[in-house]
């Protein structure tokens, strides 16, 4: 198996020469050259398999430079019920009828970026001691990207993070998740400044090639190959728990913001998985939303980006997007390119509508859309803890509403769950009036010992702390 790039560069890599990176050379996104198909047969005896295994059954598919062994043992070490705080990994529950929650926020810090990220994780200390290398990975987060990447590199060999996010803005129990980490490979760099601040101390130490070359600077932001693949699986893991055989179709619905996970999504049917609809479930940041309606994609400037209560779905412009757009245009890397660095570079928009290949994003990939609000996810919360005694995370309850606009008779439908309640507190607080239990294991962490620096919102300065902390 190997690699292309969305934007028609001529190399091909193999999966651990584009393990440790992000963008493709001629800023495309890196895909395999096909998907591979998974037949009947091989589904009915991946329907047996616990998590683990059925983990090294997809990756096999598509890595092929880490020997079998290897990569068992990573998937085993990975997903354990000790890291994932059950049996199943990602179990799913019943709602009401034919109505499903997929958990996968039951990792370290209580989002789904855990089930990448963790895999992540391992997957560098591997390579990186494979080659004696070592990788300094650099970030900025608003929150729930930030914690999962520290978690899942903390005392990891030949790995260090230097996490920048603004300055007391994220909420405590993020604050405390992060800075009450006291693994010496992790730094936490609180900036004066707001989130953009914080990526744009990220972009500009990156564009330092001699700095970044120097001092081994990568990222694990949500382009990565390796993260997405990881997703695969919990498609097919939902798929199994929901139905009893493999003639019968299942739809999913997915909160989206930068399009990598219900892009994995996309990859689970491309395979072969019987998919019927994947919803892409927006909140007022509906980048996403209005494409799938128009064919119109609009990437949002800072006074059009909204700061909602479901914070990990604001973005501006989806950075996956690309992925899938290339996969509707029939694979034209040329067009790909026109889009994303011609059209979108001029004028921040492109415009499908009048192209045929924009009905078949319904019609072939199966994608549909809705949106909500604030006073969505309130009801919706409320609701659902009413009516079934579950609460939900603001995050998931956008992804209940979208649901619930696009069920189809005798199709079960699975809304992936992507954060735990806890993490959003306040918005449990305005629609419940009272805060959502906490995992025994969170209790107090607001009171533990911090381990963060502050410093000015200044690329030097981050420079500096880096070049002083890397051996
Ligand atoms: C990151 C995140 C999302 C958005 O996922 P994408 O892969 O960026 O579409 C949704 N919900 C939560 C809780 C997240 O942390």
């Amino acid at each position: 198996m190997r690699y292309l790039s969305t934007r028609g560069h001529p190399d091909r890599r193999h999966f651990c020469e584009i393990l440790l990176e992000g963008l493709a050379p001629d800023g495309g996104l890196y895909l395999p050259e096909s998907y591979p198909q998974v037949d009947a047969a091989t589904l009915e005896r991946w329907r047996k398999l616990p998590y683990a295994e059925l983990a090294f059954e997809v990756l096999s598919l598509y890595i092929d430079d880490i020997p079998a062994a290897d990569l068992r043992a990573l998937c085993a070490k990975t997903y354990t019920e000790e890291i994932f705080g059950t049996e199943d990994i990602v179990p799913l529950r019943e709602l009401e009828d034919g109505v499903y929650l997929e958990a996968l926020s039951n990792g370290p810090t209580l989002a789904f970026k855990d089930m990448a990220m963790q895999l992540l994780g391992n997957l560098f200390e591997y390579e990186l001691a494979r080659r004696g290398e070592e990788l300094n990975i650099l970030g900025a987060t608003s929150g729930d990207t930030g914690s999962a990447a520290e978690y899942a590199m903390r005392g990891k060999k030949g790995v260090r993070v230097f996490m920048t996010s603004p300055d007391g803005r994220m909420s405590p129990f993020q604050q405390a998740q992060m800075f009450s980490l006291q693994d010496p490979n992790i730094h936490n760099l609180a900036i004066e400044g707001v989130f953009d601040d914080c990526q744009d101390i990220v972009k500009a130490v990156s564009n330092d090639l001699e700095f970044k070359r120097k001092y081994k600077i990568g990222t694990v932001n949500s382009i990565n190959w390796a993260r997405l693949l990881a997703q695969v699986v919990y498609y097919f893991a939902g798929y199994f728990q929901a139905t009893g055989s493999n003639d019968q179709k299942v739809s999913f619905t997915v909160p989206s913001g930068n399009f990598g996970n219900v892009c994995a999504g996309h990859v689970a049917r491309m395979m072969g998985l019987p998919v019927h609809q994947l919803v892409v479930a927006t909140n007022e940041n509906d980048v996403l939303d209005e494409f799938f309606r128009t064919g119109v994609y609009r990437v949002r400037g800072a006074a059009d980006t909204h700061e909602t209560s479901s914070p990990s779905m604001d973005i501006s412009k989806a950075s996956n997007f690309e992925r899938f757009v290339f996969d509707l245009l029939g694979r034209d890397a040329a067009k790909t390119r026109t889009l994303f660095e011609g059209e979108l570079g001029k004028s921040g928009r492109f415009d499908l509508s009048a192209d045929p290949a924009f009905a078949s994003a319904a019609t072939r990939f199966g994608f549909i859309s809705s949106r909500s609000t604030h006073a969505d996810r309130i009801a919706t919360i409320r609701d659902t803890d009413k009516r079934f005694a579950t609460l939900i995370d603001t995050h998931t309850a956008d992804g209940l509403k979208a649901a619930r606009e696009h069920i189809a008779p005798g199709v079960p439908m699975i809304i992936l769950e992507t954060a735990l309640p806890i993490k959003f507190a306040a918005s449990i607080v305005e629609a419940l009036g009272h805060e959502p239990d906490r995992p025994e294991r969170f209790i107090g962490i607001e009171a533990l010992p911090k381990r963060v620096m502050r410093l000015p919102k200044d690329v030097e300065a981050v420079k500096r702390y880096i070049s002083q902390h890397c051996d």
